[in-house]
């Protein structure tokens, strides 16, 4: 469907022509209906980057011709809950996911970004657009989520998913440099994945996940668990696995209520840290790229033009042929 380009409504507003863009299972989500905010015939897309090319009079983080991220989040920076850094629950009109959701989105030519002085950021010389796709969104969650789950050189860390989430998780969670990570991941192809990459990883199935990580870990579970992959058995899996006084992050977004079945896990006095990412760390994430500690070039296993985006829907909807993420190129 043909769109006119869009322009710029508010002075704080900027227009991004996106040079590469990718698929998100949340638009997978849109597309099936499942998400109720979202506005039928909205162009979706939340994960990009791009050229500015063209600002309003309020723009000052960013000029025309600069490359920049575009963060899925839209956050103000003004509010309480943005100074403070919970920019998820930016209590601006506009804030939250807007992007590919409320407002159009990425994957076309040219998008419209509201409060872009928060929403962009710019790209190191030598960053590539590749290397950069990811952080706006699934890597600012592995990054906020290793963050929060304060994990020490001590840890044992297990995350629970091998997707492109966990895999960016686990990216982050070596930044910390723990004693040990282990990944629990049902997917043959992707258990293969991180053997061939991350070799330091030890791999375990759901199945055998809670009797590995009991008996290989010095005080019976692990030390921090990042529950990645929002499957029916995998949060009980996550407190299961956790040792008494553990930190458990969940990051995982969850079809159906899960049971937090407080008399079974009563004295093993469990930290729980949960909810929607704060996207706010998008410079420093750029900064470990340029410094080459993270590389997400990996998990970006095919590219299509954008005239080929059913064909990219095709292959990332199904989990054809080892996809972790597409690039579309406009
Ligand atoms: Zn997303
Ligand atoms: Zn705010």
């Amino acid at each position: 469907m043909e769109k006119p380009k869009p322009a710029l409504i508010e002075p704080t507003d900027a227009i991004v022509r996106v040079t590469m863009g990718s698929i998100c299972t949340s638009d997978l989500h849109i597309k099936h209906g499942s998400v109720p905010r979202a506005v039928p015939g909205i162009t979706v897309g939340h994960e990009m980057v791009g050229i500015v090319e063209q600002v309003g009079d309020k723009v000052t983080n960013v000029k025309p011709g600069d490359r920049v991220t575009v963060n899925v989040e839209t956050f103000c920076g003004e509010c309480f809950f943005c100074k403070n850094g919970y920019v998820n629950n930016c209590t601006n009109p506009n804030g939250g996911w807007a992007l590919g959701c409320r407002i159009d989105g990425g994957q076309t030519e040219y998008v419209r970004v509201p409060l872009a002085n928060q929403g962009l950021n710019r790209i190191p010389y030598s960053v590539t657009d590749e290397q950069a796709l990811l952080v706006g969104d699934v890597l600012a969650t592995g990054f906020w989520a290793a963050r929060i789950s304060e994990i020490t050189q001590d840890d044992t860390v297990l995350i629970i998913g091998a997707g492109p989430t966990g895999i960016c998780t686990l990216l982050c969670v070596m930044l910390h440099q723990p004693k040990k990570i282990i990944i629990c991941e049902q997917s043959e192809e992707r258990r293969i994945f991180i053997q061939t990459h991350y070799p330091q990883v030890q791999i375990v199935l759901p199945d055998e996940c809670k009797e590995i990580v009991g008996k290989t870990s010095e005080n019976g579970g692990a030390d921090r668990v990042i529950e990645v992959a929002g499957g029916e058995e995998t949060f009980r899996l996550a407190w299961e696995c956790a040792r008494p006084n553990a930190i458990v992050t969940v990051v995982a977004l969850y079809d159906k209520p899960q049971i937090l079945p407080l008399p079974d896990m009563y004295g093993k006095n469990l930290t729980f840290k949960t909810g929607g990412v704060d996207r706010c760390d998008c410079e420093e994430i750029l900064r470990l790229i340029e410094a080459g500690k993270i590389d997400t070039t990996p998990l970006i296993t095919h590219h299509f033009p954008l005239s080929e985006i059913e064909e990219a829907y095709r292959i990332f909807e199904n989990k054809l042929d080892g996809v972790i993420k597409v690039a579309v190129e406009p």
